[in-house]
């Protein structure tokens, strides 16, 4: 039987361990995807410390995953071995429950499926996937640069095409990170008058070389503020994991402005004055379905949105969620296949 690569994790907390397995064949409305690429995330951490509630092991992590399909299940329509895909942390719907049936997929009530949580990811050379979580990537692309936008860039381009923001719109990005530094490129490309928000100087040459308008230093002064002289924003888009830094932007929404949360923190405080006096919502944003990140893929290749991103070999991959980990990766972490 042919043999390929995987990183596993085998317990909470445990290593990434890399082992061999036997390649495994499609099930019926399933593909196997040789994977070329996979972006690490912050998720992964969920995987790799146990946290996801009722997670078995062993399991490999990894839901940001590009390759190419390689075999098809009985069942399978529209798909076929040869084509570029990939596939996010969506790993899947029933098609039948009350959520499925108002096509809100995203929230399937029968069986949460996650790539990398609830079947094992793109942390090696091959992976299955049910046929309605994977997504076509352009031939522009290549595999390290599509993986992040798997997840961080359907994110972003999702959460802000869906924020109600139009063209013109005051749009603030807090955090210039991993989500973002697609957020920014995203929202500038968006036609949003765009600002970034980041913590010291360090970041305002690359959050103008990304497209943001106006760059705000949320040490330097008070960020809700510098955002009300502008006129108050439509949407701020949170991509930090800092609570006291959303709360300390919330007062920058302009009249029916929306923050909308991508970083989860613990908590978030919130003056209630603020929002009923101005009509404003808190508002939180899942990343996307298949589809969802099939049209940020095309986006970026019509923009020009790019993730940047520090590669390693899957045989590294340790090294890699160590780097994730430490915060200091610019700014999103790639494992390649080879
Ligand atoms: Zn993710
Ligand atoms: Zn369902």
């Amino acid at each position: 039987m042919a043999k390929m690569r995987v990183v596993q994790v085998s317990r909470p907390n445990g290593p990434l361990e890399l082992v061999e397995r036997d390649v495994p064949d499609p099930a019926a409305g399933h593909v196997r995807i040789r994977v070329q690429a996979c972006g690490v995330c912050h998720s992964d951490t969920l995987t790799k410390e146990g946290t996801f509630p009722g997670l078995q092991y062993p399991r490999v992590p990894g839901h940001e995953v590009v390759g190419s399909i390689d075999a098809v299940g009985s069942g399978v329509n529209g798909w076929r071995p040869g084509q570029r895909v990939g596939v996010g942390w969506h790993g899947g719907q029933c098609g039948y429950c009350g959520s499925c049936r108002r096509g809100d997929f995203f929230a399937c009530e029968t069986a949460t499926r996650v790539t990398g949580i609830t079947s094992d990811g793109g942390y090696a050379d091959y992976l299955i996937a049910r046929v309605e979580a994977v997504a076509q990537v352009p031939e522009e692309l290549s595999a390290a640069e599509a993986a992040p936008l798997m997840c961080a860039g359907v994110t972003t381009f999702n959460a802000l095409r869906n924020s109600g923001a139009r063209a013109g719109d005051l749009v603030a990005v807090l955090g210039v990170g991993g989500l973002g530094h697609l957020g920014v490129q995203f929202a500038a490309r968006m036609g949003f008058r765009t600002v970034a928000i980041a913590r010291g100087k360090d970041k305002e040459s690359l959050a103008r070389e990304l497209g943001a308008w106006r760059y705000v230093d949320s040490q330097a002064g008070d960020p809700a503020a510098a955002l009300r002289e502008l006129g108050g924003a439509k949407v701020i888009l949170a991509t930090v994991t800092n609570g006291p830094a959303m709360s300390a932007v919330l007062g920058g929404l302009g009249v029916k402005g929306t923050l909308m949360i991508l970083g989860a923190p613990e908590s978030l405080q919130a003056s209630p004055f603020l929002l009923i006096a101005g009509c404003r919502s808190i508002k939180g944003w899942y990343s996307g379905t298949s589809i969802d990140s099939q049209d940020a893929l095309a986006f970026s290749v019509l923009s020009g949105v790019r993730s940047m991103n520090e590669v390693f070999p899957l045989e590294r991959a340790a090294e890699a969620y160590e780097r994730m980990q430490s915060g200091q990766a610019r700014f999103r972490v790639v494992l390649t296949t080879g």
